[in-house]
């Protein structure tokens, strides 16, 4: 069906498909280090690397929400970049996650899930953001839960733009009991697009993770370095202290705890090693703002602390954090203050 309009050559063999299955299927079962995997996870040479010989692209990775695209970037990384949690709509903005390893940098760049159930404001910002990441990247990384495929995912792989070579991710893979049943799973998937690779892993296995950098790294091109070896993201600290305190919010509080919540950062200076920030959690209700607060102001003091523990252990220097919260309601439904919080 898609054929014509992909990467990957209209005729390509059946035993060419098959093998790439094979090599699917190998990943799947435990396998000796090779030697793909010994380069990946080598020590960068002491000597610098000459521009003429590094090599730096774009992946994105895309994928229905909680399939676990940012603990996937975060593994990638080596470093927690983009917040994770079992809640849907966790990640809602652009984040590249940066690793430079021997020659090689790559910019990854994790996006929202795509968001099919609510028509308002805030996901219209969320798909656009989606949609803007895939354009004009390397590689594409279509993350899907290993065995399954629905009408959301195939609305995410739709949008995908011709051209562009995509590996489909199989991820948590540990959650499958029976293995068996992943060839034919991954035989049905070939038919829905022209996929350059098969690769069912766990995001959470480090092995798995260090075979999919280096399968990665055969698609980027050869070209100079786009950001500075040391770099992990090009986000600023005060958006990943914002970021840190709605994961802990989202963690923090069960169901109850409508998706419409976010995180605003009103201040964030720095005093010699010392960190000060003000955050405010916007909230749509009173009762919402309750259920934040706690039973004698317990939870938002542990959302706090455990914000402030991972801040601190992320950059290495003390942190002081104040946390308020907020009632505004309707503001996911109000474009202007959806842009005014900084969902572009
Ligand atoms: P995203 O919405 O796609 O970014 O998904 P997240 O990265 O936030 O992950 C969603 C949930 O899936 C979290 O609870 C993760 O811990 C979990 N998860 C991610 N990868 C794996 C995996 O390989 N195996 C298992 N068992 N859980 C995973
Ligand atoms: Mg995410």
């Amino acid at each position: 069906m898609n054929e014509s309009s992909s990467s990957a050559p209209a005729s390509q063999a059946s035993d060419e498909l098959e093998a790439m299955l094979a090599r699917a299927l190998g990943r799947a079962a435990p396998e000796p280090a090779t030697a793909d995997t010994a380069s990946a996870s080598a020590l960068p040479p002491a000597a610098p690397v000459p521009p003429e010989a590094q090599r730096c692209g774009y992946i994105a990775i895309v994928g229905k929400p909680n399939v676990g695209k940012s603990t996937l970037l975060n593994a990638l990384v080596g470093h927690k970049i983009s917040i994770t949690s079992r809640k849907a709509q966790t990640t809602r903005h652009r984040i590249t996650g940066i690793r430079t390893e021997g020659p090689t940098q790559f910019v990854f760049v994790d996006t929202p899930g795509f968001q099919t159930r609510h028509g308002n404001a805030l996901n219209r910002a969320l798909n656009k953001t989606v949609l803007g990441a895939v354009t004009d990247v390397d590689l594409i990384l279509f993350v899907v839960e290993a065995g399954r495929f629905d009408l959301a995912d195939a609305k995410v792989l739709a949008l995908l733009p011709p051209g562009v070579p995509v590996i489909l991710v199989a991820n948590k893979l540990d959650r499958v009991h029976r293995r068996v049943e992943i060839a034919p799973w991954l035989r049905s998937m070939q038919e829905r697009h022209p996929f350059a690779e098969f690769f069912p892993m766990s995001a959470k296995q480090p092995r798995d993770v260090q075979r999919l950098l280096a399968l990665c790294e055969r698609y980027l091109p050869p070209q100079p370095w786009f950001y500075d070896p040391d770099d992990l993201t090009d986000r600023s600290e005060r958006f990943l202290a914002g970021e840190l305190v709605r994961e802990k919010l989202f963690r923090l509080t069960g169901d109850e705890l409508p998706y419409t919540s976010t995180v605003v950062v009103d201040r964030f200076e720095h005093e010699g090693s010392l960190r000060r920030i003000a955050a405010t959690i916007v909230v749509e209700r009173d009762s919402h703002k309750g259920m934040v607060i706690g039973e004698g102001g317990e939870r938002l003091k542990r959302i706090g602390t455990e914000a402030r523990q991972e801040l601190e252990r992320l950059w290495g220097g003390k942190v002081f954090l104040e946390l308020w919260v907020k009632v505004r309601s309707g503001w996911s439904d109000d474009e202007a203050r959806v842009r005014a919080y900084g969902y572009e």
